[in-house]
């Protein structure tokens, strides 16, 4: 079973562990970078927008407006999940590397 070190405390834990079995902390598995990606973020950035058109209207009008607002949001929605999905590639490609390699067909014909 390869290991990978845990994002918070760097203790080598199993790659397929969901969460540090040391520290608790949630690792970047598929599941995690997903729920993040299509449910978290879009609920974190939706409310912020909203807490700002109705906590601040008058700051949201003078600066950048409703479009500007929902604009800039996008914007940081596409990076933070450009950034966590290159985060899960670069942790996924540690799995691949650490991994036994395959057998291929002509090592089974070997046999
Ligand atoms: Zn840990």
């Amino acid at each position: 079973m390869s290991e990978l070190p845990c994002v918070s405390c760097d203790t080598d834990i199993p790659a397929e562990a969901s969460n540090c079995p040391h520290c608790g902390q949630r690792q970047l598995t598929r599941t995690t970078a997903i729920t993040y990606v299509a449910v978290a973020l879009p609920v974190v950035f939706c409310s912020v927008g909203l807490a700002l058109v109705l906590g601040v209207p008058g700051v949201v009008d003078a600066t950048v407006g409703a479009t500007g607002l929902v604009a800039c949001l996008l914007v940081t929605y596409c990076l933070t999940g450009l950034a966590l999905g290159h985060a899960y590639a670069k942790r996924q490609r540690r799995i691949d590397a650490a991994a036994p390699t395959p057998a291929t067909p002509a090592d089974e014909n070997a046999q």
